[in-house]
């Protein structure tokens, strides 16, 4: 589905990312993790299209998409700040991507992603008038309702608190599932990358560290440095 091949990014002198190959099969719900600054971002940015690589190729259902603007790619993304319009409404928000459908389609669509997230009741609602939780609830249905091939995540729960993070955690994992989009998530957070994904991806010093299913991860870390990072997991 999507293949990522010895991408490199330097930033000035340093060498942010160094020979990455990453592969995502169809419908696969695939974690980046890391500590900060170890490039989990800027590898996520790469895929998007809003940053590109020194060397490498991004390589999508057989397509080399490296080159490709991000407009292009329409991948679905969504970030840890909600980046709703603040002067449209919830419903509004979500057409904000259907341009290309007929108005009336683009709100039928928009209305049917609001009810799969559970807030069909608050379409009507400013991006101020609702929580952060629902707000981030929000971003996904406008990023999926354009039907993307690629549902893109940069540490959507980080902003929200415990118990919203939690209730979001198994909304989105069933709603991806549900609807069988291939998923690369951004996060620092190793429970949320255990719990949330088939397949976790450790990033280090701009390199794969490890990766593998989250239980092979937490039973057999291939170094001290990922038993160190995801050994915190109960
Ligand atoms: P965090 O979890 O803190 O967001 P990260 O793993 O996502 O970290 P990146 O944001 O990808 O890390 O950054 C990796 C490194 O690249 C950092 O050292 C950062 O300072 C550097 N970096 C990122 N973007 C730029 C840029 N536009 N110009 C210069 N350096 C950058």
């Amino acid at each position: 589905m999507l293949h990522l091949r010895q991408i490199t990014k330097r930033f000035g002198p340093q060498t942010v990312l160094q020979g990455i190959d990453l592969d995502l099969g169809p419908g696969e719900f695939v974690s980046l993790l890391g500590p900060s600054g170890c490039g989990k971002t800027t590898l996520l940015r790469i895929v998007c299209g809003i940053e590109s690589a020194d060397l490498g190729q991004v390589l999508m259902q057989g397509q080399d998409i490296t080159a490709w603007p991000a407009s292009q790619r329409r991948f679905g993304v969504v970030f840890q700040s909600y980046a709703l319009f603040p002067n449209m409404t919830a419903l509004q928000n979500v057409c904000y991507g259907l341009s290309a459908l007929p108005r009336r389609e683009a709100a039928e669509r928009a209305a049917e992603m609001l009810a799969l997230v559970g807030l069909l009741d608050q379409a009507g609602k400013f991006p101020a008038q609702l929580s952060g939780g629902q707000q981030q609830r929000v971003a996904l249905a406008r990023a999926l309702a354009p039907k993307p091939r690629l549902l893109l995540l940069d540490e959507p729960l980080s902003a929200l608190d415990a118990q919203v993070r939690q209730e979001l955690r198994a909304e989105i994992r069933a709603l991806q599932q549900r609807l069988g989009i291939t998923t690369l998530m951004v996060t620092h957070d190793q429970d949320e990358a255990l719990a949330m994904s088939d397949r976790v991806v450790l990033l280090a010093k701009g390199q794969i560290a490890q990766q593998g299913a989250p239980r092979q991860l937490y039973q057999q870390p291939a170094n001290a440095l990922v038993a160190g990072f995801v050994g915190r997991m109960n």
